[in-house]
């Protein structure tokens, strides 16, 4: 007889494994089922921990070097590539280790294998020895992410050309690498092997990376990007990519129509992400899927299939973990009959180069867009003290209030620690915090949130430090 459970969670991501735990918590009967062979998902295993680690290492190696200028002087200092590469996988070893623990505190069963529909009840778990057990299941969460997306007719190989996942584990810092697509996975990418000693060259179609991000920011972004050494090509498109005897040869034209070949031993394709539906055999249940062939689903998280829902990057929405872990806790709620809601207006982005770049809400493009009157206070981290102590005063913060209300509408943060800074103005946007709300708050003296406080109060101009 198979095993029976309330709900079983397909994906053990961010999305899946929050969303399974929560379930659990609700009194469920819980199983998910992870096909990678360990939790976690693209988040912990090949996403935000490891390129987090891999930033931080990189960002402490590039400013050891530079401590003699400082008046540390601590000899030669050397890269040993492999123990960083160690350290790495230790870090995510242990945090998918946690999520296990996790599973095992909250009662959730955890099944190591590909999850697949037999029919709307009834679930297939096919393990790597192609061992095969049937579930059975009152609902199902679908929770099975992304993948990243190459160019037409283009592989990986994960050493020559690489997505994400190779771009983390490589084995040497590669002399030249091309960066294809200036996004924030390439931008964080390209970062870490820039500091650890490549050429890195970006080559981006649009005018301006960072896509959707308040222009203002993208262009003082790519700024501060160049003084660093990374090289862009803007509104250049890639045509081939060839791989040769010493690594890659990349043709580009630009909009003018010049041929540029890029010689280099990695190229990094970085163009985005597509949901992850191959192995589900959701067809043959019914679930429908929209154009970019993500999972249809209603407020409700639920698919067209009555008791099949979906969260995370393989839904419509910002492919993000905390989006995903934030629908894992909704859908979790709704299905043991609470009402679980996501806010999608005051979702963080985050880019974890150095400094960081932090965004909420509304860019000023979209609210001419949408016809709204706002008005903008911004502050300067050259303004701020602490940044000017320790010299890190590179950066602003943005704030976007309406012209009538004074309510808080977005935020954009270019500096270090916005990635930090941004989550009081999502607590702020949260209660309808109106600019004056943020500035009249008491924020101690000297710390980075002192730029946010006196960007609200520039909103009616009477920053007092600029
Ligand atoms: C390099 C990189 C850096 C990133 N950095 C950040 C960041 O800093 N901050 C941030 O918010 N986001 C970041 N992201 C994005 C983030 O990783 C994703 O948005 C997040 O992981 C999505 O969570 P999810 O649960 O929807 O899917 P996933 O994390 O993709 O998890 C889905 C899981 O389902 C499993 N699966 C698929 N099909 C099946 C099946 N049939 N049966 C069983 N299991 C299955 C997969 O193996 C996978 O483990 C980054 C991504 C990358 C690639």
């Amino acid at each position: 007889m198979s095993e029976k459970f309330q709900v079983v969670v397909i994906g053990g991501g961010p999305g899946g494994y929050v969303c399974a735990i929560r379930l659990a918590q609700l009194g469920l009967k819980t199983a998910c089922i992870e096909s990678r062979g360990s939790l976690g998902g693209t988040c912990l295993n090949v996403g935000c921990i490891p390129s987090k680690n891999l930033l931080n290492l990189s960002e402490n190696y590039h400013k050891a070097k530079n401590f003699s200028k400082l008046g540390i002087d601590i000899g030669d200092v050397k890269l040993n590539l492999e123990k960083m590469m160690n350290n790495k996988d230790k870090a995510v070893t242990l945090l998918t280790k946690g999520v296990e623990f996790l599973f095992k505190k909250n009662k959730v069963t955890y099944f190591k294998g590909t999850g697949s529909f037999k029919s709307i009840n009834k679930i297939s778990v096919l393990d790597r020895k192609k061992k095969e057990i049937i579930i059975e299941t009152e609902k199902t969460v679908i929770s099975t992410g992304s993948v990243p997306v190459s160019l037409p007719g283009i592989e990986f190989d994960e050493k020559i050309i690489v997505s994400s996942t190779g771009a983390l584990m490589l084995q040497a810092v590669p002399k030249k690498m091309v960066v294809v697509g200036g996004g924030y996975i390439g931008l964080e990418m390209g970062s870490v092997w820039s500091r650890l000693g490549a050429e890195v060259h970006v080559v981006e179609f649009l005018e301006n990376i960072t896509p959707g991000m308040d222009k203002e920011i993208s262009v003082e972004f790519m700024k501060i990007l160049k003084k660093q050494g990374i090289h862009f090509h803007m509104q250049t498109k890639v045509e081939k990519i060839k791989k040769n005897a010493n690594g890659a040869s990349v043709l580009t034209i630009d909009k003018d129509g010049k041929k540029v070949n890029f010689d280099c031993d990695v190229v990094l394709i970085s163009v985005g992400r597509k949901p992850n539906t191959n192995s589900l055999k959701i067809e043959s249940i019914g679930v429908k899927l929209d154009e970019k062939k993500r999972i249809k689903t209603d407020k409700n998280f639920q698919t067209n299939i009555s008791n099949v829902y979906a969260i995370g990057d393989v839904i419509e929405g910002p492919m993000l973990a905390h989006k995903a872990e934030d629908e894992g806790i909704a859908v979790a709620e709704n299905i043991a009959g609470q009402s679980g809601h996501v806010n999608y207006d005051t979702i963080p982005g985050v880019v974890y180069t150095s400094p960081e770049v932090a965004s909420i809400g509304k860019t000023e493009e979209q609210l001419k867009e949408s016809n709204i009157k706002y008005k903008i206070g911004k502050f300067s981290f050259m303004a701020n003290s602490r940044a000017k102590a320790i010299d890190e005063a590179e950066g602003f913060v943005k704030i976007l209030a309406d012209e009538v209300t004074d309510k808080v509408l977005g935020a954009h943060i270019i500096g270090s620690h916005a990635g930090e800074l941004i989550a009081e103005i999502g607590i702020g946007m949260e209660f309808g915090a109106s600019a004056e709300d943020i500035a009249r708050t008491c924020h101690a003296h000297p710390t980075f949130s002192e730029a946010v406080k006196e960007a609200a109060l520039s909103v009616d101009k009477r920053a007092i430090h600029s």
